[in-house]
């Protein structure tokens, strides 16, 4: 083998391994994406829409850091009723009118329009 040959040879390597690394680099950014996206799926999910009066209810044991809990922060105008259907953030408590695209923000900002704080707790 001529010592060209080599040189191609070991230039071919490198290259194979550096493309490797950028493989990895973006399969685990792009499953970290996933993650995270499922995350934010999940707080907007069924199980955190529910009747003002069961959110309300819930919001009654935890302190409320600011702002009263009997006007949605987006259309700032009162809860209607008991029944009305409202957007839980998992993490704070706090909740919005189901109506009120609030679950927009969320896809789009991940953070509680309220507090800004996650949509989960952290770990
Ligand atoms: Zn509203
Ligand atoms: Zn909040």
């Amino acid at each position: 083998m001529s010592a060209g040959a080599v040189l191609a040879l070991q230039i071919a390597a490198v290259a194979l391994v550096a493309a490797l690394i950028v493989a990895v680099i973006v399969a685990a950014a792009w499953v970290g994406a996933a993650v995270h996206d499922g995350d934010v799926e999940r707080a907007l999910g069924a199980a955190t829409v529910m009747t003002y009066e069961r959110a309300a209810a819930r919001m009654a044991g935890a302190p409320a850091p600011e702002g009263k809990a009997d006007r949605c922060a987006i259309c700032l105008s009162e809860y209607a009723g008991g029944d009305e259907l409202v957007r839980v953030v998992p993490a704070c408590g706090h909740f919005f009118h189901a109506e009120c695209g609030v679950d927009g923000w969320l896809r789009a900002r991940r953070t509680c329009p309220l507090c800004r704080g996650g949509l989960w707790p952290l770990p």
